[in-house]
């Protein structure tokens, strides 16, 4: 059975970037009809909090992406204790004493000999006496020991992926105050959870290989990988903090829909087409993790806007009945009042507005040459309520005394009652009009 998984670090709230992580996760699971499960990696106590595992899980509810089990790394640290002992009982985990300064010394040294920065192994094989005399001075952290070999694997991405481990340094798995680093739990969970596929950055690809390595030396096989491209700003240049920071916080108190967000997120870098899809289920049909480019993916974040807007101009009334009421909307009016504003709003909260001009009327917008014009035509409407024929019968009357028509016509009409030079259809809108100021 496909098992996904989605990981986030509680250390801030979900933003674009690694919502579509989540997205693509959840995808893969429910495509197959598997399992996804939401894992929150909280073993760094110092940086994870509970108002961003509270904020993760309401941002991923809001967006319709539930999860089948919730895991906590933070609760499985046990079980991390027992993994560590069986790598070190069979030599794959070594103890370090190198502080930070040290460490970047020697990175230096290398770079200045143009070597890579790799870590030189030197607490490895330190005999028993002197690994006695470091401890006294100090705690040591743990590496795991890489096999310096070349890490293969075919990605359902990036195709086929070959990294080779002489050029990446052994991996902190414990720190010396004992915490578990994201490698070691992340390994453990994956294996004892069966996932299946791991769909995350291509900023792990490395990480893979690592990861790999681990798991095989655990006596284990690893799951498939699909690594997704980063996304990049419009123009292509790194995610800035207008687009990289773009949170789900953000995007939803700005009025952006759910569905217009996942449309886009589950498109942007893949052959499919973006475009504005219904349901869920209608993105299942399209989705394919192997449709997505490897190459980096631009992001337009207007693209959100532009989807909310046609994702609301086409949704029925049974899905907003709710926040139309709460805008105090009469239910005999609700219905139409919606028919009548959906294609011209750019989010819902533009109705509370609408509703606002409807029931006091708008501060009409007239200009001085036609102000003689309008102060006519208002004369000749008749007090609310109208009806649907009252914009016809009345715009026909204006023009039949005034010799008015087209643009020159119904534009200072509209303005005058509305306040605007865009909106609502008029005929649609004035039996809405409880109010009209003359
Ligand atoms: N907590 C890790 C992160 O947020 C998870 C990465 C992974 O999917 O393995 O980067």
């Amino acid at each position: 059975m496909a098992i996904a998984r989605f990981a986030p670090s509680p250390t801030g709230d979900l933003h674009i970037g690694n919502l579509r992580t989540a997205l693509l996760n959840w995808l893969v699971a429910r495509e197959a009809g598997g399992e996804f499960i939401l894992r929150i990696d909280d073993t760094d106590l110092e940086r994870s909090k509970e108002e961003f595992v509270d904020s993760i899980k309401y941002d991923l509810q809001w967006l319709g992406l539930e999860w089948d089990r919730l895991e906590r790394q933070s609760l499985r640290l046990e079980r991390y204790r027992e993994v560590a002992d069986d790598l070190r009982e069979s030599g794959r985990l070594y103890e370090c004493f190198e502080t930070p300064v040290e460490l970047s010394l020697k990175r230096k040294s290398q770079l200045g000999r143009g070597r890579p920065p790799v870590y030189d192994r030197a607490s490895l094989n330190l005999p028993n006496e002197e690994i006695a005399r470091m401890r006294s001075e100090r705690a040591g952290y743990w590496r795991f020991l890489l096999d310096r070999a070349s890490v293969a694997w075919r990605d359902q991405i990036f195709g086929e992926v070959s990294i080779d481990a002489a050029s990446v340094s052994d991996p902190v798995l414990i720190r010396a105050d004992g915490a578990f680093l994201y490698t070691m739990a992340s390994v453990v969970d994956d294996l004892d959870m069966n996932i299946s596929i791991v769909v995350r950055g291509s900023d792990h690809l490395t990480n893979t290989a690592t990861q790999v390595q681990i798991m095989e030396a655990l006596g284990r096989k690893p799951p498939a990988f699909a690594h997704h491209s980063l996304l990049t700003g419009p123009g292509g240049e790194p995610f800035s903090k207008r687009t990289g920071d773009l949170s789900l916080k953000e995007l939803r108190s700005g009025g952006m829909e759910p569905m217009a967000i996942l449309s886009l997120l589950a498109t942007t870098g893949s052959s499919e087409s973006t475009k504005l899809f219904g349901s869920m289920d209608e993105l299942l049909e399209v989705f394919s993790i192997g449709s997505f480019s490897t190459a980096p993916t631009k992001f337009d974040p207007d693209a959100i806007a532009r989807l909310t807007a046609r994702r609301l101009s086409g949704l029925p009334y049974v899905e907003v009945a709710t926040g139309i009421r709460e805008l105090g909307v009469p239910d005999d009016a609700a219905e139409a009042f919606w028919l009548a504003t959906r294609e011209n709003i750019a989010v819902f909260n533009d109705l509370s507005e609408w509703w606002r001009i409807c029931l006091k009327g708008a501060e009409p917008s007239v200009r001085d040459d036609d102000k003689e014009f309008v102060g006519q035509a208002l004369e000749m409407l008749p007090d609310p309520p109208f009806s649907t024929d009252t914009w016809r019968n009345w715009t026909a009357d204006v023009s039949r005394r005034t010799g008015r028509r087209g643009r020159k016509l119904y534009m200072p009409l509209r303005k005058a009652l509305t306040g605007r030079d865009s909106g609502p259809e008029m005929a649609g809108l004035m039996p809405l009009l409880r109010h009209v100021r003359r």
